[in-house]
């Protein structure tokens, strides 16, 4: 496995691929990576003649307030699972390549990022939307792959994606779950064991709204009711920034559920911030 930290060879690697008629499948991330990451890494290299995979624990899409310093890092152990994936090229920049003194653009997507996460995460998703561009004009990828955990980011990124006529596949994968159905990530090493055992009750909650749907609950505030109240029922539970059903185009809330809807949750437990969502069709009963 390659690996590059100074972003114009990474673009001129790419461009060499390019050149030789070979597709680059690209899977960005910050790193500490578990099942989830390595499920978008499979699907490339399923897709793709090259993989790219990107490290980069983004500072500008952390608030003032965040964990940017205590984000989860493990660098000798993502190395060795993505050399086990047989990934082609690790792309690991230091942040003053990607800000580098005077840089002063921000891709900004309306709407979408003022939704859900928006008003929790100011500037969040201007952060994740530009480092994502950024990382696609270095890398040049056919194929970039996002997990539908973050879904509310996929939305942002397909947006600016056909907004700025940016020439790739954009790639969304299911979320991948540990045994109790806790949806992976890497913030969920911040949780204690009790903490941890608790936190499997936001599956169990969307689970049953995605259920109630199928079997023709069509009103939209019984479910978000109750999906918060069962959450909020949880003693760990300590917050709960949005638990809904939403249009998964527009994320609008729903008051009618019709046809295809996205049941969302930010929940906190302890200080850690949890993010999961599910999507059900009333019609279809899926
Ligand atoms: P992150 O490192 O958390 O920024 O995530 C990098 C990519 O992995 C994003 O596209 C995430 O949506 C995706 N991802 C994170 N957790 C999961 C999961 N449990 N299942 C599938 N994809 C995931």
């Amino acid at each position: 496995m390659e690996i590059i930290r100074i972003p114009r060879i990474m673009q001129d690697t790419s461009g060499g691929h390019i050149l030789h008629g070979r597709t680059v499948g690209f899977v960005p991330t910050m790193g500490a990576l578990h099942e989830g990451h390595l499920s978008l890494v499979r699907r490339s290299k399923q897709e793709n003649d090259i993989t790219v995979v990107s490290i980069f624990v983004n500072p500008i899409q952390f608030g003032p307030t965040e964990d940017f310093r205590e984000y989860p890092r493990d660098i000798d152990g993502d190395t060795g699972k993505l050399g086990n994936e047989e990934v082609d090229v690790l792309f690991m920049p230091d942040a003053p390549l990607m800000y580098p003194e005077g840089f002063s653009t921000r891709v900004v997507v309306d709407r979408i990022s003022e939704r859900l996460c928006g008003p929790f995460r100011p500037g969040h998703f201007s952060g994740v939307a530009t480092v994502v561009a950024k990382l696609l004009n270095i890398v040049k990828p056919a194929r970039a792959y996002f997990g539908q955990k973050d879904f509310q980011q996929t939305l942002v990124i397909k947006q600016f994606v056909k907004d700025l006529d940016m020439d790739m596949d954009i790639v969304v994968c299911p979320t991948i779950r540990e045994r109790d159905g806790l949806a992976m990530s890497s913030r969920n090493v911040y949780l204690e064991k009790s903490q941890r055992v608790a936190a499997a009750v936001i599956y169990r909650t969307l689970t049953e709204a995605s259920e109630l749907i199928k079997s023709g609950i069509i009103d939209g505030v019984y479910i978000r009711e109750l999906l918060r109240n069962r959450l909020l029922k949880e003693p760990f539970v300590s917050g709960l920034d949005y638990a809904g059903v939403y249009d998964p185009l527009t994320l609008d809330e729903l008051p009618e559920i019709k046809g295809d809807a996205l049941l969302a949750v930010a929940v906190k437990i302890g200080d850690t911030r949890l993010i999961d969502n599910m999507l059900v069709n009333a019609v279809k009963g899926r």
